[in-house]
């Protein structure tokens, strides 16, 4: 089943008394849009993402986004959010459900849109909803209360809404030809006379409508930061015929390391420290050596992608520490280019770079010359 994401972001800002749009006010140094987009790029069941805007808009997102690998299809939405959402759906790769998400929401987890995912598999339409805390009142024009609902029963609705495509096309249809116009998908789904099915949502899942919501968010931004550690292993072998390269240093030796890239294992060990650290996945998942395009790939640059993509997620690289683990030959005469490299890469001091050589004092396949492995740890901090 694919799964399309929309993200609303053509919303008007009137009530932000701000110049810039709210989508574009920043958190802890990262747009609101740009957070609330994030989690959909590196959600395993979405296939594609789409930022339905304003057209006077459009240039400044595309800005936002400019160093993001992956794709995002921009559309200009329309005057409402259902003839807003429906653009985005109609101008998107085909998926057999689209995943509604507001522009606005910026702390949305990878976790919840595949909770909400998996639910709209069984029941076609599910939002993320929450228990109410306060007590509700109904009330009249004049302020005097109608009813008290039973608190319960109550649910405050959020994104990620996720329906089935040609059921929210019916949907929108149908809401057109009774000239209706809904500010929520679900309600415009359940006048159709379709169940929708709440999945639970997160109190931090937040829609920034006002001044005092940006102040909240930037707290709970806060709550976040933190110190996250990383560490990462890996092993090459050695064959005759290949260069040995070791943090992006040819190293004078009769066999070299056999693999798709220049098999350069402690560049390969530091990577997947850093993407582990970063919550990121590991290297496999980024360079696929299945892919012909890192065949004989230089890991220094790959290094360096993976430094862009966790500075990025908001880290700064603290130190790092590798050990190379060969019984031969000798690396002590290279570890200060090595050093030097790793910091370029890594935009850091070479203080902050750590790199030692060990031998396993002729134990295992290390012992034997048949390989050499790495293991490397990183430090990063939340800026
Ligand atoms: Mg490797």
């Amino acid at each position: 089943m694919k799964f399309g994401a929309i993200i609303v972001a053509a919303g008007n800002s009137t009530r932000m008394a701000s110049q810039l749009p709210k989508i574009l006010l920043e958190i802890d140094g990262k747009t609101v849009v740009e957070r609330s987009v994030k989690a959909f790029l590196t959600a395993v069941s979405i296939s594609s993402v789409t930022v339905v805007c304003r057209h006077s808009e459009m240039e400044l997102l595309k800005a936002v986004f400019k160093d993001y690998d992956r794709a995002i299809n921009f559309v200009v939405g329309g005057e409402t959010r259902q003839e807003s959402v429906k653009q985005g759906i109609l101008n998107s790769p085909y998926c057999d459900y689209f995943v509604i998400h507001d522009g606005a929401r910026p702390f949305i987890s990878s976790q919840l849109i595949e909770a909400v995912c998996r639910d709209a598999e069984i029941y076609g339409a599910s939002a993320a909803a929450v228990r109410v805390k306060d007590s509700y009142k109904l009330v009249d024009s004049d302020n005097f209360v109608l009813e008290s609902p039973n608190r319960d029963q109550l649910r405050a609705v959020q994104t990620p809404q996720v329906f089935e495509r040609e059921l929210y096309l019916r949907a929108v249809e149908q809401a057109e030809s009774s000239r209706r116009s809904y500010t929520d998908d679900c309600q415009m789904v359940e006048a159709m006379g379709h169940k929708v099915h709440l999945v639970d949502g997160d109190y931090r899942n937040i829609k920034i409508t006002s001044r005092d919501d940006i102040e909240v968010a930037r707290g709970l931004a806060g709550e976040g930061r933190a110190m996250r550690i990383g560490s990462g292993y890996d092993v090459h072998r050695l064959v005759v015929g290949r260069k040995l390269i070791l943090c992006g240093v040819s190293i004078d030796h009769e066999k070299g390391l056999l693999g798709h890239s220049d098999a350069d294992v402690a560049a390969h060990a530091l990577s997947d420290a850093l993407l582990g650290a970063a919550g990121l996945g590991d290297i496999g998942s980024h360079f696929p050596d299945t892919d012909s395009r890192y065949k004989g790939a230089d890991s220094m640059e790959l290094l360096g992608r993976v430094c862009s993509m966790v500075g990025r997620e908001g880290y700064e690289l603290q130190n790092l520490d590798i050990t190379i683990i060969a019984q031969r030959p000798k690396l002590a005469p290279y570890i200060a280019d090595m050093r030097d490299n790793i910091a370029v890469s890594c935009g850091v001091a070479v203080e902050q770079v750590a790199i030692k050589a060990t031998t396993e004092e002729g134990l295992g396949f290390t012992g034997r010359e048949e390989g050499i492995a790495a293991q490397a740890v990183v430090l990063l901090k939340k800026i």
